[in-house]
């Protein structure tokens, strides 16, 4: 199997649709960035990467962008 999109939970992620805690899945398809949710049908493309700092609601943080 080729299959090169490989998905990952984000730890301390909440869904914002079913506010489950460590449901968020993170993968890749078609080199764009998609969280969804495993425990209802949200799913959302993610322009750019903000879960990083998603615990630090702070207007200091720097984003951990890996291009
Ligand atoms: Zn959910």
């Amino acid at each position: 199997m080729t299959n090169k999109s490989k998905k990952r939970f984000i730890a301390g992620a909440t869904c914002p649709e079913c506010k489950s805690l460590d449901s968020i899945m993170l993968y890749f398809e078609n080199n764009v960035e998609k969280l969804a949710c495993t425990k209802c049908d949200y799913n959302e493309t993610q322009a750019e990467p903000k879960v990083a700092s998603a615990t630090r609601p702070d207007e200091n943080v720097i984003g951990v962008f890996k291009p």
